[in-house]
């Protein structure tokens, strides 16, 4: 069954409305009837099994048949903060890391970011990062799309490591500290209920300086190895996202 994320404001008590590009989709790509059958989420706190009702030319109407559990959600908020990799690599980064589980993507720039930072383009790029984590949200069944912000400078980057329970710096030049160690310690704690929020920072193709990987120590990250392999930019977002995954119990048998 096609599942479509729509605004909340769309999603009301007995029905919902499509509109846009999910109407033109389910219209002229899936060529579909009155009585076909759609999962509908408002990527908050609810999602539906839904039967079209009716059809015009900019909408679709549809009866909510029967209202689903959301548990495909991770127990753990993780937060991919992505040095700007050159070409396309950041949408590869967005794809795979909502279909593993990510909850947010911040991209950054760092000392050694090659990508040219171009405001005028900056719209369009984040339209496109957003609709990405959208389609790949709705392909992997999940109920949440990840956010997406605009680009944050080095120094945004490291306040952001107050605000979350754990911040991590992907660093290759340091294998001291164990990654399983640290996020067993971390996830063991309980939060009574609230969701434990990690974020990994990534660097770019050139990697961190040594500065930059002080200060981020300073602000409160802790550097952690992926292993003694080097990896590029673009896998070692999902390595990390994955290793978090595993470690939170998220990959089957419900614990
Ligand atoms: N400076 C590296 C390339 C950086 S790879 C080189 O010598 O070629 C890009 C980013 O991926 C790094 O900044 C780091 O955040 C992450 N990364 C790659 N391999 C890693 C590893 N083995 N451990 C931790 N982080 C790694």
């Amino acid at each position: 069954m096609q599942r479509y994320f729509i605004p909340t404001e769309q999603f009301g008590q007995h029905s919902v409305v499509l509109a846009g590009d999910d109407a033109y989709h389910i219209q002229r790509v899936m060529r579909a009837e009155p009585g076909t059958k759609l999962i509908c989420s408002n990527g908050i706190d609810r999602e539906a099994v839904v039967a079209i009702t009716h059809m015009t030319k900019q909408t679709v109407e549809a009866e909510i048949v029967e209202e689903l559990p959301m548990e495909a959600e991770p127990s753990v908020h993780v937060w991919i903060a992505q040095s700007l990799p050159k070409a396309d690599k950041m949408e590869l980064v967005i794809q795979k890391g909502t279909e593993i589980g990510a909850a947010r993507f911040i991209p950054f720039t760092s000392e050694r970011t090659v990508v040219q930072y171009d405001h005028k383009k900056e719209i369009k790029r984040l339209e496109r990062w957003r609709k990405i984590a959208k389609e790949a949200a709705e392909q992997a069944h999940r109920n949440r799309i990840p956010e997406l912000s605009s680009p944050s400078s080095w120094k945004e980057l490291l306040r952001l490591g107050s605000q979350v329970d754990l911040a991590l710096l992907c660093y290759e030049k340091q294998h001291t500290l164990s990654f399983r160690a640290l996020l067993e310690q971390a996830l063991a704690g309980e939060k009574g209920g609230e969701p434990y929020t990690i974020l990994i920072a990534i660097g770019p193709e050139g990697g961190f300086t040594p500065a930059e990987a002080a200060e981020a120590e300073q602000a409160g990250y802790r550097p952690v190895s992926l292993g003694r392999r080097i990896l590029r930019t673009e896998t070692a977002a999902m390595v990390a996202l994955s290793a978090i995954m595993y470690a939170a119990g998220e990959m089957g048998g419900g614990n």
